[in-house]
């Protein structure tokens, strides 16, 4: 028998911070080594589909970055991030609504780095962060990394209810406990898909600001729309009471991990501090990579170039889901990744994977995007990396599973 048996495998069990007690293995981390077998359908993971990317001028901008910009693109960098990089995000943002100054802007490495930053400087174990009702998993985790708690407030097709927000707002106050961030994803949200209405935009604002409570505005997908953009981004209407979080992972390339936090003053001096704290400076090659594509290539039209293949992609799921299940019902999408599912109540999506993984294809179960379990009759399913044809059959064998479910 071995000498571990009875004890934990881990020698180094106990000794752990206490803050890592909730760092599990995400539903959709676990997934990936399954759903990447190729002959699964996966609808799970949210990876870009960057071998829509021109890949000559990529070529270029990293030959550029090393012959002309070696001595900077090798050596460390500026804890805050590349100036003439710090300048392109601002046409970036352009976009979107926000006119900031290359001051405000801090580089991190992908907008997950920003929230980790972020959670440092502003969570002490107890303290809650209201997020929309599903959220984006990987905030929820960070989150718990720093002890916070998750408290979500309900969404409809038209994003987070500003009335339910008042109630959820009230009622984690009345509790005694204390609110720190709003956390949002305003446009074509992770995982539900659906995009905050200007009016709300303007209303939740409000409600923020009459609370003191500081709003997150994580927005990867805002220019990744298919018919008309979003309304302009929460942080166009404030520039004190709301962090921006921007990246160039979808618009780009994920692999480059370069993302970028539009903060009020004082918290961009935090954060740049942090920033060093944490990795002393982004990386300076990628973010050279990235100045010298944006200024060679037209990045505005790849950006199109994307929103087309989004596109195609999402109304093959949707029509597809018309034509295999159309007794469920499911969100539509205007731009971004991911189309929300909801079953009918005693199904059970987390139970149904194996079976459904064993009909080759894969979904992410929604109690992923929960931090208190709810989510079991959802799943969401991404359209962003499949080509339409697979599309499809992952549709059609994730009917045979769910009409197998109904049958039983
Ligand atoms: N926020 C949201 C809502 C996301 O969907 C993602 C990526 N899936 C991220 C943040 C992290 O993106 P990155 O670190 O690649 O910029």
């Amino acid at each position: 028998m071995t000498g571990t048996q009875g004890t934990n495998l881990d020698q180094w069990y106990g000794h752990y911070a206490a803050r890592t007690a909730g760092l599990a293995a995400s539903e959709v981390r676990a997934l990936f080594a399954v759903a990447s077998r190729p002959e699964v359908v996966s609808l799970a993971g949210g990876m870009p589909y960057v071998s829509a990317l021109p890949q000559q001028l990529i070529e270029t901008a990293v030959e550029r970055t090393v012959s002309e910009q070696g001595a900077v693109a090798l050596q460390y960098g500026s804890g805050q991030g590349v100036p003439r990089l710090r300048e392109q995000i601002l046409e970036v943002m352009a976009l979107e609504g926000i006119h900031g100054s290359v001051d405000d802007v801090v580089v991190t490495t992908g907008s997950q780095h920003a929230l980790e930053l972020l959670s440092k400087l502003f969570l002490d174990p107890g303290d809650v962060v209201i997020a929309e009702g599903p959220s984006y998993v990987t905030a929820i985790t960070v989150f718990r990394s720093f002890q916070a708690e998750t408290v979500h407030s309900p969404m409809d097709a038209d994003g987070l209810e500003p009335q339910a927000l008042r109630e959820t707002i009230a009622r984690v106050k009345a509790e005694g406990k204390r609110i720190k961030f709003l956390y949002l994803i305003p446009s074509f949200q992770n995982p539900m898909g659906v995009t905050l209405t200007w009016e709300r935009r303007v209303e939740i604002l409000e409600i923020a600001r009459s609370e003191g409570i500081l709003v997150l505005e994580d927005n990867p997908y805002g220019l990744l729309y298919f018919d008309q953009a979003p309304p302009p981004a929460i942080r166009s209407l404030d520039e004190d009471g709301v962090v921006y979080l921007g990246t160039f992972s979808k618009t780009l390339a994920p692999g480059l991990r370069v993302g970028w936090a539009i903060a009020p003053h004082a918290i961009r001096e935090k954060l740049v501090l942090a920033n060093e704290a944490a990795i002393l400076s982004p990386s300076s090659f990628s973010q050279i990579v990235i100045s010298e594509y944006m200024e060679t290539a037209d990045w505005r039209g790849q950006i199109d170039t994307f929103r087309g293949v989004y596109r195609e992609r999402r109304d093959a799921m949707l029509a597809a889901l018309q034509e295999h299940l159309p007794s469920m019902s499911w969100t539509v999408p205007n731009g971004g990744f991911y189309v929300w599912l909801t079953m009918p109540e005693h199904l059970d999506s987390k139970a149904m994977l194996p079976r459904a993984v064993k009909e080759l294809v894969a979904y992410t179960p929604g109690t992923a995007f929960y931090a208190d379990g709810n989510g079991r009759r959802n799943m969401r399913l991404s359209f962003c990396y499949p080509k339409p044809d697979f599309i499809r059959e992952g549709i059609r064998r994730l009917a045979t599973v769910i009409n197998g479910e109904l049958a039983l």
